[in-house]
């Protein structure tokens, strides 16, 4: 489903990204961990176009990313985002943030988009919040409406950079819970995330990055008990 081949991306002199080859199949769930500044945010950025890239390339679905205009729009609704911080529309209610994209962009009728709407809801387990605005939610909770705000969009892939790096330890758990739901129901998905419960019962792949490389590509079980790579033994040190 996604192709990345040879990627480069530069900040000024800074290289950010050298030579990432890698793919991602249909209902494959990856999770990409490294160091903090190692490029992983970048890579989910450039695999939706938020970013650009300087060369190599990326394709989705067969297709590969357009620089601007319709087929960029086209390409965002089919890869949904969900970011470290909830990134909701504040003044629009629950219900409004996940049918504003299904109407603007895919031209569904109102009452269609709020139907679909409070079905995602109800399977995030927010549904009784559907009337409120988000600064009434909990971080787990918005951040549980940016999911269900991305599949409103029915996309082909979901990218989640750091989806429970700013929740309180209590909601971290209610984030995951609805994210092992989404891989078993065979969404795709590329996770960039420390938490290695998740990784160890959702991923099909973790892809360890550091200082802009791919430095070990492994399952999840063979990574976290055999990582073959020196910089990959010194990370697991750090962080488990
Ligand atoms: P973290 O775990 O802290 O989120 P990361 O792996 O996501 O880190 P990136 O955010 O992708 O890392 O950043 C990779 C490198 O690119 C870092 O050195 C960062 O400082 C640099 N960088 C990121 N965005 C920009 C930007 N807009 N302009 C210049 N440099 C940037
Ligand atoms: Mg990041």
């Amino acid at each position: 489903l996604v192709e990345i081949d040879m990627v480069n991306k530069y900040f000024g002199t800074h290289h950010v990204l050298k030579d990432i080859t890698t793919t991602v199949a249909e209902g494959e769930v990856v999770v990409v961990i490294g160091p903090s500044g190692s490029g992983k945010s970048t890579l989910c950025r450039a695999i939706n176009r938020l970013e650009t890239i300087d060369s190599g390339t990326i394709t989705i679905d067969g297709q590969q990313l357009p620089e601007e205009g319709a087929q960029l729009a086209k390409l965002r609704s089919d890869v949904g985002m969900v970011f470290q911080s909830f990134n909701l529309f504040a003044h629009k209610t629950v219900l409004d943030n996940v049918t504003l994209a299904p109407i603007k962009v895919r031209r569904m009728k109102k009452a269609d988009a709020e139907k679909r709407a409070m079905e995602l809801l109800t399977r995030v387990g927010v549904e009784d919040h559907a009337h409120k605005m988000p600064a009434q939610l909990s971080g787990g909770q918005q951040q549980r409406v940016a999911i269900a705000r991305s599949l409103a969009m029915d996309p082909k892939l979901i990218l989640l950079d750091e989806p429970t790096s700013a929740l309180d330890p209590e909601m971290i758990n209610e984030v995951l819970d609805v994210m092992v739901e989404l891989a078993r129901a065979g969404m795709t998905m590329i996770v960039v995330t420390h938490e290695m419960g998740f990784a160890r019962k959702a991923a099909d792949r973790v892809i360890f990055m550091s200082d802009g490389a791919v430095v070990e590509e492994a399952e999840p079980d063979q990574f976290f008990t055999n990582p073959t790579s020196e910089r990959a033994k010194d990370f697991l040190s750090k962080i488990l």
